[in-house]
């Protein structure tokens, strides 16, 4: 199933309008397919191994998932939306908005949903993309658009006896909702974003819910309760103020990227922030010591919620901080001896963030494996662009999460900068562009530099690689990764 190029408009012997194969129809698929369209790049099309489109927002349907950053961020700036229910939206709210996106941009139509990419390569002969899917299938594309996201692979820890246990278990990345756990004994491992918005949702209905926590969490509050009528009401009336509060979140976020960078200062007083926040919550001085973070503020991720943390504290919710030693056929049994029956065993341990588009095969020039390339950790040139990968770009990719800001924002960048370099190929008449491996290579030592002396070199997280190289997160303010990505500059890069 090719796509033969149609345009018959050629500059040096190349379409006018090249084919880009984009993979994920996520927030940043959907955007770069936008940006590309809305400049006149008509053969597009997007793959997604989902059955709908969504991505994230697809896969997490956990009882009371939400974004916890304020949706009049978490959304495209072009698209702003004056009815939001809250200040953070439910899951279903952020599907619905990308779902009524990218059918009022016609981007939809160019979804081919159900397509699981196993392998990409590059031709250099033809200066050409080709894409296979695990059940056959072939694309071909003239660039190539990865945008799969860091936090689509489900990360199950391999705990001795982890196929012996008998009872039933999912992860909360892909909850089981024909599973009823109305009266069940219920274990659930881990304690990041996830489980504190959804532990507090289900503890109510469980007969019994162990929480099972490796480390602790630095929180901040968030009630987020439906937004009164008049404050709707001011958004969509007063002209400017939806805009003011855009930018007001903005600032605020950028001022918890501020705590992160600094943190025996600024840092501190969010500290500081955080801790009479959490002693308000917890007035039993046992269970505040077991929840307690040993570790910066910041290194981790900071969690938002007003209800976690009073829920542990309900007479059917244990906490247990003892290491698990193995899975039983019947539960869990902790290093100290002690055996826990479950009949559910909920993992929310998170994904394999580090491992940048795995098991995908990404193959370019001279035999080159993205994989082999990155096999001391994943870099990229401003998380976009790898030497050897001729006009192949990722969206985010390595160092571009953020912890404080919103990720709407840096795929937004992205995209823009996408549209930017192919415009310069179309312009030029070139086949592809390549990045210059020195600009890559010093622009990944400045981004490892400018960790230095932050809250996430303090810790151990999801943001390191096996080796500990921090490979998530961008090392400073949107503001800054915005400043470097909006003017794509042609001297960083290879024409061919
Ligand atoms: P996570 O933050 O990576 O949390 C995984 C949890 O599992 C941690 O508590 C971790 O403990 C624990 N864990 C991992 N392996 C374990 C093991 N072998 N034994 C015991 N515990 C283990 O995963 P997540 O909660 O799914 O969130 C992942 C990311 O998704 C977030 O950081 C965030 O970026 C994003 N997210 C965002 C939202 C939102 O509202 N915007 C909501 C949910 C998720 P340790 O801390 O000790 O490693």
């Amino acid at each position: 199933m090719s796509q033969a190029p149609v345009n018959a408009e050629q500059v040096n012997g190349r379409p006018r309008s090249p084919r880009v194969v984009i993979i994920g129809a996520g927030f940043g698929g959907i955007a770069a397919a936008i940006e590309l369209r809305r400049h006149g790049f008509e053969k597009l099309t997007i793959l997604d191994a989902a059955p709908a489109i969504g991505g994230t927002w697809f896969y997490n349907s956990y009882p009371g998932a939400a974004c916890d950053v304020p949706s009049h961020l978490y959304s495209y700036s072009y698209e702003q939306r004056r009815g939001w229910s809250r200040f953070c939206s439910p899951r279903q709210e952020i599907l619905s908005y990308l779902e009524e996106v990218a059918r009022e941009y016609g981007i939809d139509g160019l979804v081919r949903s159900a397509r699981r990419v196993s392998e990409c390569g590059f031709d250099p002969e033809r200066s050409v993309w080709e894409v296979k899917t695990e059940a056959g299938e072939r694309y071909e594309s003239d660039a190539l658009v990865l945008a799969t996201g860091q936090l689509n692979r489900p990360h199950v820890p391999t705990l001795p006896g982890r196929e012996r246990f008998t009872g039933h278990s999912f992860h909360s990345a892909r909850w089981d909702h024909d599973y009823d756990l109305r009266g069940k004994r219920v274990a659930v491992i881990g304690t990041g974003a996830s489980a504190v918005q959804f532990v507090p949702a289900i503890a109510p209905h469980v007969a019994r819910l162990t929480v099972y926590q490796r480390t602790g969490n630095w929180m901040l509050p968030r009630e987020n309760r439906l937004y009164p009528t008049w404050f709707r009401r001011a958004i969509a009336s007063v002209p400017g103020l939806q805009l003011l509060r855009r930018r007001w979140i903005f600032d605020y976020c950028e001022s918890l990227t501020l705590a992160i960078r600094h943190p025996r200062t600024v840092g501190s007083v969010f500290g500081l922030r955080s801790s009479m926040f959490m002693r308000s919550q917890l007035p039993d001085p046992e269970l505040r010591a077991k929840v307690w973070p040993d570790y910066t503020f910041g290194c981790k991720r900071v969690l938002f919620s007003s209800y976690y943390l009073p829920a542990l504290g309900r007479p059917n919710v244990e906490l247990v901080t003892e290491p698990i030693a193995e899975v039983t056929e019947s539960g869990l049994r902790t290093s100290d001896g002690l055996d826990r029956e479950f009949d559910c065993i909920i993992w929310s341990t998170g994904f394999r963030a580090s491992e940048f588009m795995a098991p995908m095969r990404v193959r370019g020039l001279d035999g080159l494996e993205l994989h082999g390339v990155w096999e001391d950790g994943p870099h990229a040139h401003l998380g976009l662009t790898v030497p050897g990968f001729p006009s192949m770009f990722l969206m985010y990719g390595p160092n571009t999460n953020t912890s404080g800001g919103s990720i709407i924002v840096y795929l937004e960048a992205q995209a823009s900068y996408i549209r930017q370099a192919l415009v310069e190929v179309r312009e030029r008449g070139s086949r592809r562009l390549d990045v210059r491996p020195e600009v890559e290579a010093a622009s990944d030592r400045a981004t490892q530099a400018q960790f230095q002396g932050t809250a996430w070199t303090d810790c151990d997280s999801w943001y390191r690689d096996s080796d500990g190289r921090i490979v998530a997160n961008w090392p400073g303010y949107m503001r800054e990764y915005l400043e470097r990505t909006q003017t794509f500059d042609p001297s960083e890069f290879v024409f061919t």
